[in-house]
Order: C-alpha cells, then structure tokens, then sequence
C-alpha cells in the first residue's frame, strides 16, 4: 500500500475578485527556502487593489431635482468628493465619474466604469416627489430580471418588494441555462454574483443609514459590469432632509457613513484587499 503524503503544513488561499480560485497547499517536501520567497511574493502581489467609482448624477445643464436653492447636481458632487475623500484614506482607489459641474452622459459613466476598471459602482442623487411628505434614503438595485414587478420595459421607476424578490441562488441560474451555451452561462453566474453582491453592499449601507431597499431599471445599474448600487440620498421635496442636504456638516457625516459602509462592505466580501485595519478609525 502506497504510503499517504504527508498531510499540509500550510494552505495558501489564492482570492480572485469573484470569491476562491486556488488552494495551494505546501508541505515539508517542497524546498522550504523556495516555499519562503513564494509566500512572500504572494504576500506582496496579491493584496488587491479595490477600485470604487462614485457616480455623482447629472451636472451641467442638467441640475436633477431643484427646490429652492438646493440643486441635486451640486449636492450629489460634493457629497461624492467627500466620500472619495474618506475611502483614499483607506487605500481603496476612488475614481469619479464626474470631478466638478459638468454634463455627462449615462453611456459615458458606464464607459467610465469600465475604462477605470471598478470593482463597485455607487450611484448618487437626491430624490424629490410630488408627495411632500416623502423623506429619507433610498438604495436602489438593478432589478432581477425573473422578477414579475418588472416585466414592463417601459417601467422607469418601478418599485418592488425588493430585497425578497431577488433570487440569490447561483444554482437556480445555471438550472435555468442548462439549453444555454457556455458563455451565456457563465455570464448568468456572474450577473447573480453581482446581484448578490450589490444586495449585500445595500443591506450594509442600510445599517449605518436607515432607509429602503428597493429595484429600478436606472441606466447606470442595468448596464455596468460590476456589483452596483444607487442611492437616493434624500428627499429635495421634503422641507427638513433640504435643509439637512443643504448643511455641510450633514453632507460630511452622511459621506463619512457612506465611506465607513463601503470599507465594511469590501473588507467582509474582498478578502484579500489591501485595507486598513479594521479597527483603524476613519480620520475626519
Ligand atoms: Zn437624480
């Protein structure tokens, strides 16, 4: 009988952005010194280097919701720097899709968050509706496409209830694909990843700002490549959340929660991300 190989001494986890890609394992058989400068190659190259797109909306001529002095395209940009601002300081790389008062186009903030390569795409507007009583957050999804409240194509902001009607199953989607070919299924997989994951970002951003999770087909969701969220920072419609989004030691805070959510988010689903500790607070 074949003697058995002695059992590990050390498990190297390799992480790709998607989750485990390879385990390596290393035993007392293999030259420890070549052991040594593999592990510390890994150590050094590995880490990833998470890159965040902040996607401030509208600008220019196109100032989104407006209530008396309060303009969505000027808040959302701030908002946006500071957040960018907070998340550097946790080595996270921060790309805007917009850096100051000008229009861009929906088509070029994907084109944008493909070109910087982003891990993750958050979206962020103000609200206003007819119904002044409307207050508060909001995070929108992009909806699931099995999903019977979003069967109208025309549907622009549909809400569902969201966070039940996402079907976060993997092995339903490869299921439903079997009559696929193998890149349709591949990519079914990795848009249930990605459903996944920006339900999981939402569910976070939840904890630290109370507010809804909800779906909508908006642009910027349904067509961007990566795990995507859009919130909805409040209500210009609402008396007290324009007064709130008008003060900038309210918009620091909101950013600084935003930030901290975003830090949680990646340290928890990236493990091999080059972070901060996680008990380092986030400098003000
Ligand atoms: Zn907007």
């Amino acid at each position: 009988m074949a003697a058995r190989p002695p059992p590990p001494n050390l498990v190297v986890n390799l992480f790709s952005h998607y989750g485990l890609l390879k385990k390596i394992k290393i035993n007392e058989n293999k030259k420890m010194r070549l052991s040594f400068f593999f592990i510390l190659f890994l150590m050094t190259n590995t880490a990833l280097c998470l890159t965040v797109v902040l996607d401030p909306g509208h600008g220019g001529f196109d100032r989104g919701a407006a209530y008396g002095s309060a303009q969505e395209s000027k808040i959302v940009l701030m908002l946006g720097q500071k957040v960018k601002e907070y998340l550097e300081q946790e080595k996270l790389k921060v790309m805007l899709t917009r850096s100051k008062d000008e229009f861009v186009s929906l088509k070029k903030r994907v084109q944008l968050s493909k070109k910087y390569e982003g891990d993750l795409f958050v979206s962020l507007h103000a609200n206003a509706s007819s119904d002044q009583r409307a207050y508060g957050l909001e995070f929108f999804l992009t909806p699931n496409k099995r999903s019977a409240s979003f069967a109208s194509p025309n549907s622009t902001k549909a809400v569902a209830n969201t966070s039940a009607n996402i079907d976060t199953s993997t092995d339903d989607a490869i299921e439903l694909s079997k009559t696929k070919d193998v890149s349709k299924i591949l990519k079914d997989i990795k848009l249930n990843i990605q459903s996944k994951k920006s339900l999981k970002l939402s569910r976070t951003l939840q904890n630290d700002l109370p507010g809804n999770i909800k779906q909508a087909p908006f642009y910027v969701l349904t067509q961007t490549q990566m795990p995507s969220v859009l919130i909805e920072v409040g209500f210009l419609s609402h008396p007290k959340d324009n007064k709130k989004l008008m003060n900038e030691e309210y918009r620091n805070d909101l950013a600084l929660k935003i930030a901290d959510s975003i830090k949680r988010y990646t340290r928890a689903n990236y493990p091999a991300a080059n972070l901060l500790d996680e008990n380092t607070p986030t400098p003000r």
